[in-house]
Parts: C-alpha cells; sequence; structure tokens
C-alpha cells in the first residue's frame, strides 16, 4: 500500500518529506504514520541531502493532530505513555536531523501536526484561511504529548507557552507569528518556493541558533494556575498538569523533560476526563456528517438539495430578531413581520444592536455587518413573502394564533416554501393542522439567545417530506448552527428534559431545600449554573408557562410545583424585572436568598447533602431522557448527549447525560 509519508531528493540535494495519507481526507498520526515517517527520515539521513523540506500535499490540512480514536482506543496510562515516547523519539529524530529541516505549513496544523513542526529548525505557514496553528490539547481535556510542552518553552518561554496551551485553540498565521509560534509568513502560492530558498540558505549556513528564552517566576506560574482554577473550577486536570509540567521541566535537559511530558500525558490523556472530552469532540464533530437517512429509510436522497435563498420571519420578539440577524448575517435576504410598527421598530434595532455587538467583538466587519443589515426588510404586512423560499414563524407560544398564522401563511407564500416554527415545546403537527402542504412544515428549535446557542432541534413532524427535513437540515448546517433531529413530540428533547428537571427542582425547595444549597450542589457536580438560579434567568413567567405545557402534555407524571405562580402572582418574574423578583435579589452585583420568595417556602427543613441532591435531579433528567429515546423521538443516546450539552449547559466533562448514566449503572 502507498505509504503515508512520501520522500524524495531533488537535483539541488534537498529532501522532501510530504504527507498524503491515500486512505483519507486529512493526515492524522497513527503508529503507521509514525513509522512512515520513520522511514522517510532513515531514508533521507542516509542520503547526500543538504537540507529537508516537511509539508503536506491536502488542500486544506497540513497534519490535523493524532488519530484521536486510536488515542482514546488505548488501553491504560502505560499504553498510553508508550505511545507518547514513540512519537517524541521520532520528533527526536527530526530535531537532532544532520542537515537543517524547514516545516512548510498550510492548512490545519493542530497538535501533534504542530509538535512535529516545533522540531523541525525553521517554520513557515501560508496566510491562507485554513491555516490555523497551535496546539489546542487541553480542549480535549490532554495536554500536547509529542515534545510541545517541551520544544514550545524552549522557543518563546514558558509564559507564552503555557497561555497558548491554555487557550486550547488554534490561531491564524498571523496570531502564530505573532506569538513566536513559526518563523515567517508567505502567500499561499509562494510557500513552496519560499520554503526551497530557505532550505537552501539554512544548507549553506547551518541550522539557525535560536537564544533561549529567560525561565519563568514562581509568582507567573502562580498566576496561571489561580486563573485556570477560577476558570474550570479544577474539574478539568489537563490545565492545571500542563502549568506543572512546564514550571518543573523548563530548565531540566530536553530528554529528561521529554520522560516527563510522556507520562503525564499517559495519566491525563487515559483519564476519565480526557475521554469523555473526547467523546464529546467526536459529537461535536458528527454534526457535518449527519443526515435525514435514519428518518427516512425507504427513500433516497436527491442527487442536489436546493438551498433557501430569501427567508421570512415572522414575530419580530426576542427570538424572531435573534433569528432575522443571524440569517442576514449569513448571506440571506430576510423580511421580519409584526402586526405594529413600533413591534416592527423594537425587532430592528435589536438586530441593529447584534450587528453592533459581532463588530465590537470582531465577529465581523462593519463592512460585512453594514451588508447583513441592507439585506432585512421589515413589515407589517405580509408583503416581501410571496418569493421566501422558508418562513419561520417565532410568534406567541399559542397553538390556536400559530394555526391561525400557519392558514394565512398558506395563502401568502409561494406552493414550495417550507414553513417552520420556532415553538420551543409545542408538537408541529398541531401547529400546522391548518397548513395547506404538511409536508412543507417542520419545527426549527434555536435557543436563545441565537446569537450564542449553536443548537437547533430539527422537529420532523409526522408528515413533514423527507426535501423539506433534507432542505431544513442543510439550511441549518450552513447557519454555523449543530442541528439535532428530532421526531415531533411535546417539548421534544431539550425543553421536555429541562422543565422536568426545573419541577423537580421547585418540588424540592417547595419541600424545604433552599435554593442556594441546590444550586450550590449542582453547581458542585459540575453545571455553570443550578436551577433556581437558571429559573431566575429563564424567566418566571416563562418557567410557569412551560410547566403548564409540560402538565397539559404529560398529566400523568408532570406535577407542577406551585411556586412560579405563586411568584407570578406577587409580581416576580426573574432577574429580568428587578432586584427583588426571583429565588434570589440581586442588588449591587450581591446575590442574597430573596425574603420575597423565602417566605413561601415550607418550614420543614429537608436534610439532603449535595450528592443526594444532584443525584436526585441527574436521576431525572436520566429518566426523561430514557423516555424520549424509548419513544423514538431521537435515533440516539448520542444525540441527547449533544443536545443537553449544547442546549442545556450540561458539564462537557461529563461526557454527555447518557454516557454518565452508563457510567453509573443508570442505564
Ligand atoms: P416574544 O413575545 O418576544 O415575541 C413574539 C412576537 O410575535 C411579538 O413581538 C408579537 O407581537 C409577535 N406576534 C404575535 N402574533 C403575531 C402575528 N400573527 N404576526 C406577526 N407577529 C406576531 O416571544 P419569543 O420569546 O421571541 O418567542 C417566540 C417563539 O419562540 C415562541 O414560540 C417561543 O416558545 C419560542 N422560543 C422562545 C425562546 C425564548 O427563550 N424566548 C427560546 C426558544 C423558542
Amino acid at each position: 500500500m502507498k505509504p503515508t509519508v512520501a520522500y524524495s531528493m531533488d537535483a539541488d540535494g534537498l529532501g522532501w518529506i510530504v504527507f498524503d495519507d491515500p486512505a483519507a481526507r486529512a493526515n492524522v498520526f497513527t503508529a503507521a504514520v509514525h513509522a512512515d515517517l520513520r522511514s522517510a527520515l532513515a531514508a533521507l539521513a542516509a542520503s547526500a541531502v543538504k537540507a529537508v523540506i516537511v509539508m503536506s500535499a491536502k488542500e486544506k490540512i497540513f497534519i490535523a493532530g493524532a488519530d484521536l480514536r486510536w488515542l482514546s482506543k488505548l488501553p491504560d496510562a502505560v499504553a498510553v505513555t508508550a505511545v507518547s515516547r514513540d512519537g517524541q523519539s521520532t520528533f527526536a529524530q527530526l530535531a537532532n536531523f544532520r542537515v537543517p529541516v524547514v516545516c512548510a505549513i498550510h492548512g490545519a496544523c493542530a497538535g501533534g501536526g504542530y509538535e512535529l513542526a516545533l522540531a523541525c529548525h525553521w517554520r513557515i505557514a501560508s496566510d491562507a484561511r485554513e491555516t490555523a496553528i497551535g496546539l489546542p490539547e487541553t480542549s480535549i481535556g490532554t495536554i500536547p504529548g509529542w515534545g510541545g510542552t517541551v520544544r514550545l518553552p524552549r522557543l518563546i518561554g514558558a509564559k507564552g507557552a503555557l497561555e497558548h496551551i491554555l487557550k486550547g485553540a488554534l490561531v491564524s498565521a498571523a496570531e502564530a507569528r505573532q506569538a513566536g509560534l513559526i518563523d515567517e509568513i508567505v502567500p499561499a502560492p509562494e510557500l513552496k518556493a519560499r520554503a526551497r530558498a530557505m532550505a537552501l540558505k539554512l544548507a549553506s549556513e547551518g541550522i539557525p541558533a535560536r537564544p533561549r528564552p529567560p525561565s519563568a517566576d514562581a509568582p507567573m506560574f502562580a498566576a496561571l494556575r489561580a486563573g485556570t482554577v477560577k476558570k474550570t473550577r479544577g474539574r478539568e486536570p489537563a490545565p492545571l498538569r500542563a502549568i506543572d509540567l512546564i514550571e518543573r521541566t523548563e530548565m531540566l535537559p530536553v530528554e529528561a523533560a521529554l520522560e516527563q511530558e510522556a507520562r503525564a500525558f499517559g495519566e491525563i490523556t487515559a483519564g476519565e476526563v480526557c475521554r469523555n472530552l473526547i467523546h464529546i469532540f467526536f459529537l461535536k464533530d458528527g454534526v457535518k456528517k449527519l443526515s435525514v437517512d435514519a428518518w427516512y429509510p425507504t427513500s433516497t436522497s436527491p442527487a442536489a438539495v436546493r438551498p433557501f435563498g430569501k427567508i421570512g420571519v415572522v414575530g419580530a420578539g426576542v427570538m424572531g430578531s435573534g433569528i432575522a440577524q443571524w440569517c442576514a448575517a449569513r448571506g440571506h435576504e430576510v423580511v421580519l413581520r409584526d402586526v405594529k410598527p413600533e413591534l416592527v421598530e423594537r425587532g430592528a434595532a435589536v438586530v441593529r444592536g447584534l450587528f453592533d455587538e459581532a463588530v465590537g467583538r470582531q465577529k465581523t466587519s462593519p463592512e460585512a455587518a453594514a451588508l447583513g443589515l441592507a439585506r432585512l426588510k421589515t413589515t407589517t404586512a405580509w408583503e416581501g413573502f410571496g418569493d421566501c423560499d422558508l418562513v419561520i414563524e417565532a410568534i406567541v407560544e399559542n397553538v390556536a394564533a400559530k394555526q391561525q398564522l400557519f392558514a394565512e401563511l398558506s395563502a401568502v407564500v409561494r406552493p414550495d416554501c417550507v414553513l417552520a416554527s420556532n415553538t420551543s415545546a409545542l408538537p408541529i403537527e398541531e401547529l400546522t393542522a391548518k397548513a395547506s402542504h404538511p409536508g412543507r412544515t417542520i419545527g426549527v428549535h434555536f435557543f436563545n439567545p441565537v446569537s450564542r446557542m449553536a443548537l437547533i432541534e430539527l422537529v420532523l413532524g409526522p408528515q413533514t417530506t423527507r426535501e423539506t427535513a433534507e432542505r431544513t437540515l442543510a439550511f441549518a448546517k450552513a447557519l454555523g448552527k449543530s442541528p439535532v433531529i428530532c421526531r415531533s413530540s411535546p417539548g421534544f428533547l431539550v425543553t421536555r428534559v429541562l422543565f422536568f428537571y426545573l419541577n423537580e427542582a421547585c418540588q424540592l425547595w417547595e419541600q424545604g431545600v433552599p435554593a442556594d444549597a441546590l444550586d450550590a450542589a449542582l453547581r458542585e457536580w459540575g453545571w455553570p449554573m443550578g436551577p433556581m438560579r437558571l429559573i431566575d434567568e429563564v424567566g418566571v413567567d416563562v418557567t410557569d408557562f412551560i410547566f403548564g405545557e409540560m402538565a397539559h402534555y404529560f398529566p400523568q407524571r408532570f406535577k407542577t410545583s406551585a411556586i412560579c405562580r405563586r411568584m407570578l402572582d406577587a409580581g416576580m418574574k426573574g432577574r429580568k424585572n428587578g432586584a427583588g423578583s426571583g429565588f434570589y435579589s440581586y442588588t449591587e452585583g450581591r446575590e442574597a436568598l430573596n425574603p420575597g420568595v423565602e417566605k413561601f417556602r415550607s418550614a420543614a427543613r429537608v436534610s439532603m447533602d449535595a450528592k443526594a441532591l444532584s443525584d436526585r435531579l441527574n436521576r431525572v433528567m436520566i429518566e426523561e431522557t430514557k423516555r424520549v429515546l424509548d419513544e423514538g423521538v431521537l435515533k440516539s443516546a448520542d444525540d441527547a448527549d449533544f443536545a443537553l450539552l449544547m442546549g442545556t449547559g450540561f458539564p462537557a466533562f461529563r461526557g454527555g447525560l447518557m454516557r454518565y448514566a452508563k457510567s453509573i449503572g443508570a442505564v
């Protein structure tokens, strides 16, 4: 079989090492790729080469890092440490190569790919958009293990190295140059020629000497440690391990430092958190391949899926404005409708604000924002809806109002227009009962705020056609969102599971457990926010409304807690309507139990420790998710894990709700 790494020597005596795995779209490191690289190095070492150039033949990828499936299947820390030592020794051959080695980077150069680059003597990157460089290992719960924690501090200093490693993200060629990760940037078409010229130059001048950066002092490491503990709440061992490791090894001889890295890498990578985070990585990666096939087993996909062009949005409230802005920003013509001019204007102001915010956060340029804004039209009539490819309704959550709207819309839009609802809980078939083409109706449940929440539940009604589903799925992906496909059913997955959980928390509260004890228990388990605090954020009114929906659809099992209703009767809607309006009062940045609500709490004091509380609430979520899966609302436990992770803030380091459930024997 063709090797994954080719090598050759040209007429000028330059050796070329070219990564191009014939069996895959991306180059990734496996044991076989390391072996192929070693063969290439051995052959070139035995030849008369004057210098060597390392590059990739893939269009958009240099080397995407280690094969995570391979790493995550290794049985234990000893096996992972062995893999680390193996890779380190291959890269050491590069670092100690008798002639200069130039690395020419174009496309993703991640993890092991960048550690290979670090072992070379000169690094040149293309300025292409797809060039992204660095050591993102901490984002999947591990640390660099093929020399990254050793060579990067020796190149740019421990502080810069750790700042990069702790960020856990790839950077552009320009940022990489600025941080010292690479030596130079060239336009993509010139990369090969520049690498060649540099290799010839170094062949005559010799391997460049690099001054050793001064060592970092203890307070620098302490500050990074404190910041990391605050950010990860000590839940993720990898970032702290990276800090400890670099502090201990930055002044050691390279070999001794590498050995410590190999051992730390083994322990961390074989650990539970890393395995969970790698699992999450694959769940996220799976979105690209998501298809509707499993939902339409008897039909096949058409050759081409017709993309949506113009989008209509009905309802210019919180969700409608957010959806309109997101679609306009991604190139769609958008028409946004509400019932009164002042409501339309309020929505348009929100859209403008969102564009301004995107510019402020450097997510887009002022020019692109202006173009996006120009793609948005508003109306209080139906003008502009006649040529829409997709209309998304985001009006009040009311079956009769939505039914009426779908009937009205059916008479206004083109016969091939897809009609979608952003409902967060109502079955699509109920809402679209009066639509003239139920096959072209679907749910697209965006989450709030649209600009920050990637999840979309794509909800298939019993009559939704394959074409409608495929077009809408392609649209969701093109928006850069993360869709999960579900069958229409009350509350779909996220609303249903989340509000069963919040209701259980309210029941516990009513039985006497203080809000801060509940919240502390769930935060301790890993949630970014506890349930009572979450109700304050979501709104007591919204929560009570959805409790009502759940009680309507699940009358046997959903026993609504009365507390939200009592709070509403007392005028408390949660944080949005003032200091004393939630389970907490929020005054001058201080959060304290709200005495106005405390008086409703039972005088009985239930004694449950933090673990018992989190177990009880987690159990409710697990049981409800099991039901959702048994009912066929979702196709897999992985889909449920992904949706809850993206839609509720489920703690990633736990690897997903159902994965956790499995680990404790609950499924
Ligand atoms: P909202 O009250 O902020 O906005 C609704 C808007 O729809 C109002 O401006 C209202 O005037 C307008 N409207 C009502 N009937 C109309 C009609 N016939 N034609 C045109 N406009 C009409 O509501 P929202 O929070 O944006 O929620 C909208 C939908 O999105 C609901 O179905 C809700 O369940 C769902 N949703 C809400 C959230 C959230 O967090 N707010 C999240 C996900 C989904």
